[in-house]
This record gives structure tokens, C-alpha cells and sequence, in this order.
């Protein structure tokens, strides 16, 4: 007989994937719903980062990230459509055999979700948690379908728009950035196979990260993306286009009582810098970690998550908003630091990889206790 659930965990975005891989793993009991009736098909994310194929490796799903995405092995930075540097991380010294690697979200959450279910787990697609409380023992949630589950640990990787975090009545205070930003996914001819290219123009930034076979995916603001890209580059079909606004955002804390919060549930910010999903992953690790000890008699170690990964997620919070904000920013001294410091950058020994180090989190470990 199936051993009853000892963690829900509401939503299977990348972030409650890989917390029921994790936490099914060591040996924990989980039940994972989903309001949605299909897995997203479109992609946000496309950075998996070094640390991410870390914690993944021994589920076997980074073996299989690595086999279908794109490694990037350099970045090009230009201005105004003319490159002034070209920035080639050292993988194999930052993180042998796990390179910044590109993957459209889709296909990262298909993979987690695999190896899930490779274990004997399974997604229950289009139920919402629509209420919950909690006492000392014990969480109750309410699901779309009016049935309770109760359970002793719930775990909320319900996305920005969280019922979780609504039914904690927490606040996620921060601030929006209004201004529109356009994505696009295109057929590109002529642009480098495995290098992104950032370019700061002053009417705003496109960045172009090459997906594998052809397929690039445009990220920038100001006016259309697709006519502002360096010259011998031909843009072909495009397979899809979004637009999307920024805020930043983080919880004051990330675990009340028997409930945890985790990715984009607990903390967005803007997608410079491609960490979103990969903070998710690592959130969705330790919590469990954490959420084993608890069930071992360990009470305190929720409190250990929230403190361990609240720090670490308010800290990008706050380099993601300083660095969206100098990607913006259109006066003089931020010009000439796009111009001048990227050249100056990869003449000094070590400094872009300190630099993809720091942006990729590899600068800190992720720490269970
Ligand atoms: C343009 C763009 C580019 C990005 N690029 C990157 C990148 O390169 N690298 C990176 O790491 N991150 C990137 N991100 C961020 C990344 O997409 C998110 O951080 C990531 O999707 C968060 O995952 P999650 O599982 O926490 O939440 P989500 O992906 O939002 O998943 C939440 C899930 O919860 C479900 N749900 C919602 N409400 C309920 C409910 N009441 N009951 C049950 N289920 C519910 C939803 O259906 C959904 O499946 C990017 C984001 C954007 C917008």
C-alpha cells in the first residue's frame, strides 16, 4: 500500500518538481498538485546554471539538460550594435563539465517531471489549493475539487501569484517596474551557435541567447526587437512572442509554521541574470533537506530553511533590481561603464570569472544548515 503523503506540495513549476524529486529521493512521501490541466508549453527560462546541474546530477537529470541544451561558451557585449568585448568564461576551472547551459523552461520542467515519475510519483494536474490552516501537528489544505488533504509539512511553489502565500496572509512587499519588456523566440541565420550578445542600445537592450538548432530567443525593451540586430544577421520565422513587466519582490519570511514557501512564490525579480528558476531549484533542495530532519522529530529545521535561503534569495533580489536598473539606465557615467568596462573586464586575469561566478551563484555555497 502507497505510504500516506507527508508533504503537498501545491504547484509543479520547476520549483514543486524538483522539490518532489528531491524530497521523493530521500525516502519522503509526497503528493504534488497543480492548477493548471496541462504543463506550460511556452518558456520563461532558458539559463540552467552550473549550481543547478549540481544538485541535479544525481537525479540523472542533468546528464539529460546537458545532452539536449546549449552551452555557452562566450558572451559578446556590444553597444549601440558594435561588440566591444568578448567575454569567455573559463568553464572548465568555474565548473567543470557544467556550463551555463540554454534549455527552453518547457523542456526542463518535461525532464523533472520524468524523473519524478520515473520513482513512482505522479503530477495531479488541474487541482488548486484554495484554502488552508494549520496547528501545531498539522497542515489542512482545501483543493478545487472540495476535498482536505491533511498533511504534517505543505510546501508552496505556487508562482508569483501564490494562494499559499495569500492564505498565510503574508505581504510581498517591493516594487514593479512598469515599463514593457518583449521576448520573442526566432529563426536567426548568421548569429553565433553557442554565444550570447548583449547589446546596449540606448534605446534599451536586446539580448539574443542561442537555443540548439537555430532558434534564438530575443529579450529587450524599447522598439521592435527584430530590427536592431547587428549587421549579416537575418532574422527568420518567429515561433513565438510575449511581453512581460518586472517587479521585485521577497517575502519577510519563507516558512510559518509547517509551511514553506519556494521560487517565484516567495521572491521574483527580473530575469537579468537568469536565476529565477535556478534559485527555485535551490530552494526546492534544501527545503528537502530540511523537511526530512522535520519529519525525523527535528521541528526547528523549517526555520533553518527560511533562514538559510531567505538571506540568499533577498540578496539576488537586490542585484537583480541594481542590475536591471543599470541595463536602463541611459545617462552618461552608465554609458560609458557599458562602453569601456567590458573591455577593460577581460583583460584583467579572472575577473569574468569571478564576475559569472558571482551572477551564477557559484560564489557561496548552498548550505543545508
Ligand atoms: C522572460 C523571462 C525569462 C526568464 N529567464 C530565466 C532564466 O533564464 N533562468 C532562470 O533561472 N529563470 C528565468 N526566469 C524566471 C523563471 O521563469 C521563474 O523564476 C520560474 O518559472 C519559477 O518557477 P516556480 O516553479 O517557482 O513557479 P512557476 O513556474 O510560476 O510555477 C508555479 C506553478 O504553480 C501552479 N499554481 C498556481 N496557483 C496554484 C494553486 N492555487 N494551486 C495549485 N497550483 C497552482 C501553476 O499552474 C504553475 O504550474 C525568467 C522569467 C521570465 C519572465
Amino acid at each position: 500500500m502507497a505510504h500516506a503523503p507527508q508533504v503537498l506540495i501545491v504547484g509543479a513549476g520547476p520549483t514543486g518538481l524538483a522539490a518532489g524529486l528531491f524530497l521523493t529521493r530521500a525516502g519522503v512521501p509526497v503528493r504534488i498538485v497543480d492548477a493548471a490541466q496541462q504543463p506550460t508549453a511556452t518558456s520563461n527560462a532558458l539559463a540552467v546554471n552550473p549550481r543547478t546541474l549540481d544538485l541535479l546530477a544525481p537525479t540523472g537529470v542533468s546528464a539529460r539538460v546537458l545532452e539536449q541544451g546549449q552551452p555557452i561558451a562566450g558572451i559578446r557585449i556590444a553597444t549601440d550594435g558594435r561588440q566591444v568585448a568578448r567575454l569567455c568564461p573559463d568553464w572548465a576551472r568555474i565548473a567543470p563539465g557544467r556550463p551555463m547551459t540554454i534549455l527552453p523552461q518547457a523542456r526542463t520542467e518535461t525532464l523533472l517531471a520524468e524523473a519524478f515519475t520515473a520513482l513512482g510519483g505522479q503530477v495531479e494536474r488541474g487541482l488548486a489549493l484554495t484554502a488552508l490552516a494549520q496547528d501545531a501537528d498539522r497542515v489542512t489544505a482545501t483543493l478545487s475539487n472540495g476535498e482536505t488533504v491533511t498533511v504534517p509539512l505543505l510546501l508552496g511553489a505556487d508562482g508569483a501569484h501564490s494562494a499559499v502565500r495569500h492564505a498565510l496572509d503574508l505581504d510581498f512587499p517591493g516594487e514593479a517596474m512598469p515599463m514593457p519588456w518583449h521576448l520573442m523566440d526566432v529563426d536567426i541565420e548568421g548569429a553565433p551557435q553557442d554565444e550570447a550578445w548583449i547589446d546596449f542600445q540606448r534605446v534599451g537592450p536586446v539580448v539574443v541567447l542561442p537555443f540548439s538548432g537555430g532558434t534564438f530567443r530575443l529579450i529587450g525593451f524599447g522598439p521592435d526587437l527584430l530590427t536592431r540586430l547587428p549587421d549579416g544577421w537575418r532574422a527568420g520565422h518567429v515561433h513565438w512572442s510575449s511581453q512581460f513587466t518586472i517587479s521585485h519582490r521577497i517575502v519577510p519570511t519563507m516558512a510559518v509554521g509547517r509551511v514553506a514557501l519556494a521560487g517565484d512564490a516567495a521572491h521574483i525579480h527580473s530575469p537579468v541574470g537568469g536565476r529565477g528558476m535556478n534559485l527555485g531549484i535551490e530552494d526546492a533542495f534544501v527545503f528537502a533537506a530540511c523537511a526530512a530532519d522535520v519529519l525525523k522529530g527535528q521541528p526547528d529545521r523549517l526555520a533553518d530553511y527560511a533562514r538559510l535561503r531567505r538571506s540568499v534569495d533577498a540578496d539576488w533580489v537586490r542585484t537583480a533590481r541594481s542590475l536591471t536598473r543599470f541595463v536602463a539606465d541611459d545617462s552618461l557615467g552608465a554609458r560609458l561603464l557599458k562602453r569601456w568596462g567590458p573591455p577593460l573586464a577581460a583583460r584583467v586575469p579572472g575577473l569574468v570569472d569571478r564576475a559569472i561566478r558571482r551572477g551564477t551563484g557559484l560564489d557561496h555555497p548552498v548550505r543545508i544548515r
